[in-house]
């Protein structure tokens, strides 16, 4: 039996490193591993191997590992230079002790920014890691570790692909009227400051499947996706092309998040400043890391610990859930809009895909779209299921599909390497 190509996924942060090999046929997980406090002394790599899935993949030849358990977690700290370089160095030695490195074809990143120079998915040459490069003023915290992380790869697997993709590049499709705010033009043309949008990758997974799960070509359906993790967005798609999203500039417009405010008025930086003596990057800070869920409830950013507080009476985190859930609802309104109609409004991400208690809050505000909750249908719809909360007989779907990125960044760096 001839074993199929893997495909391993890198996704870099300042501090921490994702990565996970990938069968692009059937999108197992064979191995997973997550680096955390690069550059800090107590750097830490956790590598995750499912072992029933690399059987799978293996099929019937003879295995030289034989494992007792379906998965194998182990922890090692990093000991030498404690960064990126270091962290692929221990993946690449796992991926061979594994049984797994031969079969790498092709290394796909994924990338926070692509300003306006990517619209797709691309191979990375000496030419793209410049535009990169030109990027790094428009996600300064994200693209210099994604950078970093193509570079540590590339050393690690010289003879292989290695391809970006981008979380903005779905948005550019979006109309001018969509994507430019009303401020003097010249920041526009100058600077590039305008909405890009984010989580391009998880919208157009999500926007192919949606024809699967609805039973409708995907390229002839009216979507408004809500993709509801700790970092949350939502994305109006006509016929599998990005019309508008709320993430904008920078991933903090928008909906309510984790802890990150979303919309606000712009007002609010000067208001700071002037009465509290608070600085630009003390603000900035607030509304990143101490506003959103966290900051309303006082509490926590996590929507499971806020629904539990609720169910308890705590007031913090019920405002915190009714305003997470407003702030929504008003935006596929919105959302609605820039699609023209609505043939359905899809759920995926952590909360999207397991919050049975924020998708009902949300739905009670949708009655006039024409979307009505099936009460039964959203209770059974969680824990990674695909499925339809809404009533049958009315007019607009409601629909449940978990994202997966990973497989859109291991399908693009298959595609693009020649594997597929
Ligand atoms: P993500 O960033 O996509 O991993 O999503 C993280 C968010 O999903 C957190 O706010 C979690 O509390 C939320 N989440 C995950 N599982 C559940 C669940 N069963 N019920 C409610 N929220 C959940």
């Amino acid at each position: 039996m001839v074993k199929q190509s893997l495909v391993l996924i890198l996704n870099c942060g300042s501090s921490s490193l994702k990565g996970a090999v990938l069968n692009t046929k059937n999108g197992d997980l064979l191995l997973s591993c997550l680096a955390e406090k690069l550059g800090n002394e107590d750097a830490v790599i956790t590598i995750k191997k499912d072992i029933a899935a690399r059987r799978s993949w293996h099929g019937t030849e003879e295995d030289t590992i034989d494992y007792q358990t379906a998965h194998e977690v182990h922890q090692t700290h990093l000991q030498q230079t404690r960064d990126h370089e270091e962290a692929v160095a221990v993946l690449m030695a796992e991926l061979k002790a594994y049984g797994l490195y031969d079969y790498v074809k092709a290394v796909g990143h994924r990338v926070v920014h692509g300003g306006e120079k990517f619209a797709e998915s691309a191979v990375i040459t000496p030419a793209i890691m410049k535009e990169l490069d030109a990027c790094v003023g428009l996600a300064p915290l994200h693209n210099p570790a994604n950078i970093l992380g193509i570079q540590a790869a590339q050393h690690a697997f010289p003879e292989l692909k290695h391809v970006a993709v981008f979380d903005t590049a779905f948005h550019q499709t979006m109309p001018s009227h969509a994507y430019r705010y009303a401020i003097p033009a010249e920041y526009y043309e100058k600077h590039g400051v305008r909405r890009y949008g984010f989580h391009g990758t998880s919208y157009r997974y999500v926007a192919q499947e949606a024809g699967r799960v609805l039973n409708r070509d995907s390229n002839r359906l009216a979507l408004v996706i809500a993709h509801l993790g700790n970092g949350a967005s939502i994305s109006a798609v006509l016929n599998g092309k990005s019309q508008d999203t709320s993430m904008g500039l920078t991933p903090l417009e928008g909906l309510v998040m984790g802890t990150r405010s979303g919309d606000i008025d712009p007002s609010l930086f000067s208001f700071l400043s002037e009465n509290f003596a608070m600085s630009v990057e003390q603000t900035t800070n607030m509304l990143n890391r101490q506003s959103g869920l966290l900051g309303l409830s006082g509490l926590s950013n996590d929507c499971r610990t806020l629904e539990a507080a609720a169910k308890e009476g705590h007031a913090g985190a019920t405002l915190a859930l009714e305003v997470f859930a407003y702030r929504l609802a008003k935006y596929i309104g919105a959302m609605t809009v820039a699609c023209g109609r609505l043939d359905a409004l899809v759920f995926t991400g952590g909360i999207g895909e397991n919050s049975v208690g924020m998708r009902h809050r949300v739905l009670k505000h949708l009655a006039v779209l024409g979307l009505y909750e099936d009460a039964a249908a959203n209770q059974a719809t969680v824990g990674g299921k695909a499925g339809i909360i809404s009533l049958a007989d009315k007019p607009v779907v409601a629909a449940v599909i978990p994202t997966n990125e990973e497989l859109m960044i291991a399908q693009d760096a298959a595609r693009l390497s020649g594997l597929v």
